[in-house]
């Protein structure tokens, strides 16, 4: 997809490390449950895999020891933990240029569409708060939502259904590798903004269409990107 082929009408937004500064915790809280349950999986791997939903996350761990998917009780029991120490975390910023560039994208009568493997309620709940108006419940694709998460491109694909737009409509704002891949396997402009510790290639190598290193980098250069009509 070229950028001059696109003509803009929504927004798909990733949440994690998009809109707020949250990754750090889950990576935090990631390492540490999976620690407790005699799962070997480290910080850096949390940001390898952002975006996976979190049955996969565990399996990535489990199949590496064990050679097959974990039980699901287990990986029930394990999300739960990792939810729960999630929750007991200061309360995640938002990201530094998220709420300039939503206002920027609901002031242009762009459509806001939220794109999260997370199925976490603390999150979404805080969604409504700290976006409010922003964001409709039939505008967000949760893990509640879909069969196959990132970096399947199930959830951006339901995305463009509920924004009732096409691909070339649509540009998506990721900051994960899984993530991208699924915004570019749904042959959606794919917008990476390295908010993380990884090497900004890997995003590139993903299957990114642009690369900035911040959303308030991304914010600042948005209407050179798509200029209102
Ligand atoms: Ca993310």
């Amino acid at each position: 997809m070229k950028l001059t082929d696109i003509r803009l009408r929504a927004v798909l937004f990733d949440m994690d490390g998009v809109l707020f500064d949250s990754m750090p915790y889950h990576a935090d809280a990631w390492a540490e449950v999976m620690h407790r349950h005699g799962l070997h999986f480290t910080r850096q791997e949390a940001f390898l895999h952002e975006g996976r939903t979190g049955a996969a996350t565990i399996n990535i761990a489990y199949n590496r020891q064990y050679g097959h998917d974990a039980p699901a009780e287990l990986i029930e029991q394990i999300y739960a933990e990792k939810s729960a120490l999630f929750a007991q975390y200061p309360e995640p910023r938002q990201m530094p240029g998220a709420p300039e560039l939503l206002c920027k994208v609901k002031a242009a009568g762009l459509i806001p569409v939220l794109v999260t493997g997370s199925g976490q309620r603390s999150l979404l709940d805080r969604l409504a708060h700290h976006y409010p108006g922003i964001f409709t419940p039939e505008h967000m694709v949760t893990a509640f939502d879909v069969r196959h998460g990132k970096p399947d491109p199930e959830p951006y694909l339901m995305g463009l259904h509920k924004a009732g737009v096409q691909a070339h409509e649509a540009v998506v704002v990721e900051n994960a590798p899984i993530g991208v891949q699924a915004g570019h396997a749904a042959g959606i402009f794919t917008i990476a903004v390295n908010t993380g510790p990884l090497d900004g290639q890997v995003l590139l190598e993903a299957g990114a269409d642009r690369l900035f290193p911040s959303m308030k980098a991304l914010c600042e250069e948005w209407e050179q990107l798509f200029p209102h009509p």
